[in-house]
């Protein structure tokens, strides 16, 4: 399947359960995002947050009910629901190769002078520039050379370089200190104006940025409202 913009998503009464436990994640939860909206999940941990975050990418399929995008069901997009809804998962996976190739990964025919433009808006450029290898450093399967925020800011220059329509962020500015946090903040949040956010967080900063903020608690929506209202 193949749908134009402005995309549009419709989760329908979704239920969800692990194949192996019993327990219902999410019980008929029902959401619509409108394209460009901006997002805020929040919840306990434990809640089912990222594990919507799987479904609306169609890693995981609904038990029951149905998510789809422009009034088609996700799953039948196949592999390529990934050119429209990029996600940074809460440990974001870095490959056993150079940072080039890890940050294009998003998009192959990108220019170096591309990546090293991703690389500063994700405030990483100083850090790669003191690289003696620079762009070629390998990045070792576990990413384990570089930190938990510079693994979670490589994984969003890759979304920022890929250009996706949709962009799902699971706590992506954990370990990060506050003013690296802001900078990122103010890049998804000013530049990519026109693009959906959907933001997982566990913390309230930064949600006054956001147009809507949902609670999730015992698989159910329950909450929902502006910011100012809550
Ligand atoms: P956190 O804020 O800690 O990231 P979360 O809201 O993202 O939590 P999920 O990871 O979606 O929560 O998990 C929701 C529930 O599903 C939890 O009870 C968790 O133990 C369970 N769960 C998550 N992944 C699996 C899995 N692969 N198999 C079985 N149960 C799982
Ligand atoms: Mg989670």
């Amino acid at each position: 399947e193949s749908v134009e913009g402005p995309f549009h998503i419709e989760i329908q009464e979704v239920t969800f359960s692990y194949p192996e436990t019993k327990k219902e994640v999410l019980s008929y939860l029902t959401l619509s995002i409108q394209a460009g909206e901006k997002l805020a999940i929040l919840g306990r941990s434990g809640s089912g947050k990222s594990t919507l975050a799987s479904l609306i990418r169609g890693d995981l399929l609904p038990t029951d009910g149905q998510i789809t995008l422009n009034g088609i069901d996700t799953v039948r997009f196949g592999d390529s629901i990934t050119d429209y809804i990029g996600v940074i998962h809460q440990n974001p996976y870095l490959f056993h190769t150079s940072i080039l190739n890890n940050i294009r990964i998003g998009r192959q025919s990108a220019t170096e002078e591309e990546v090293w433009d991703v690389l500063a808006r994700v405030g990483l450029k100083e850090m790669v520039e003191a690289l003696p290898d620079g762009l070629l450093t390998m990045v070792d399967e576990a990413g384990l050379r570089f930190s938990g925020g510079e693994r979670h800011r490589m994984a969003l220059a890759r979304i920022l370089l890929k250009d996706v329509p949709i962009i799902l962020l699971d706590e992506p500015t954990v370990g990060l200190d506050p003013i690296t946090e802001q900078a990122l903040l103010d890049t998804f949040f000013n530049e990519l104006h026109e693009k959906t956010i959907i933001w997982i967080t566990h913390h309230l900063q930064g949600i006054s940025l956001m147009d809507r903020v949902i609670f999730i608690e015992d698989g159910q929506l329950e909450m929902s409202g502006s910011p100012k209202e809550l």
